[in-house]
């Protein structure tokens, strides 16, 4: 059964919440204050968080960054109060992979929820990606630009695959590590950083000033593609 947490504080919204998701079929779990939803969401296991931003104890920026920090990977859709351009970016820099403006429709909701928990299901690439010069042929494992094949090592492959299946969102160095080397490994954040200069060369026209492959500080990595 897939679990939902909704981390909101006003009990009106909260329980229209829950009754809509049950309803849906979903498992659900309530907590109204940003330290108990943090604490919640690391010792319990969900499939997706909905998390409100004004929120008594910690915001859910805090909140959503807390996680993320941890590695916790979990799909996390903000719910915003206002239509501001710099909360959403805000919350997404952050690393949480949808917004949702309110007040909001079922059915939207519903939608993005769906949408969410389907690019969670992490069903393997296929297929070819492009994005600029470069075209990603994942059934033949290469890289082309501009038409021409380019060697990626079998690293740098895993990590470009990860970018694209988390595009616009932030990925740690913790995150990378853990999706392309694996649980165990001494890689280090530094290792990182040398996969990601190498794969810049690859696929950015100026590597020094990388359009694709950004870097945020103090968070780690973004592809947009
Ligand atoms: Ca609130």
């Amino acid at each position: 059964m897939t679990r939902i947490l909704v981390v909101e504080d006003e009990p009106g919204i909260a329980l229209g919440l829950e009754d809509d998701l049950k309803m849906e079929g979903y498992m659900v779990e309530t907590v109204g204050d940003g330290i108990a939803a943090a604490r919640l969401a690391r010792e319990s296991s969900f499939d997706l968080i909905l998390l409100d931003v004004m929120l008594p104890g910690k915001d859910g920026f805090e909140v959503c960054r807390e996680l993320r920090r941890h590695g916790l990977d979990t799909p996390i859709l903000m719910l915003t109060a206002k239509a501001e351009e710099s909360e959403k970016v805000m919350g997404l820099e952050l690393g949480a992979d949808d917004y949702l403006t309110k007040p909001f429709g079922t059915r939207e909701l519903r939608a993005r929820i769906r949408a969410l928990l389907r690019r969670a299901a992490g069903e393997p690439e296929s297929g070819c990606y492009q994005f600029g010069e470069v075209a990603v042929d994942f059934d033949r494992g290469e890289l082309r630009r501009r038409g021409q094949v380019l060697e990626l090592t079998p690293l740098e492959f895993k990590l470009l695959a990860l970018f694209i299946r988390a595009r616009g969102r932030v990925l740690s160095r913790e995150r990378l590590i853990e999706g392309a080397w694996g649980p165990n490994t001494f890689a280090s954040d530094r290792i990182v950083d040398n996969h990601i200069a190498n794969l810049r060369k690859k696929i950015e026209a100026d590597p020094a000033n990388p359009r694709y492959l950004r870097n945020l500080r103090g968070l780690g990595y973004r592809f947009d593609g």
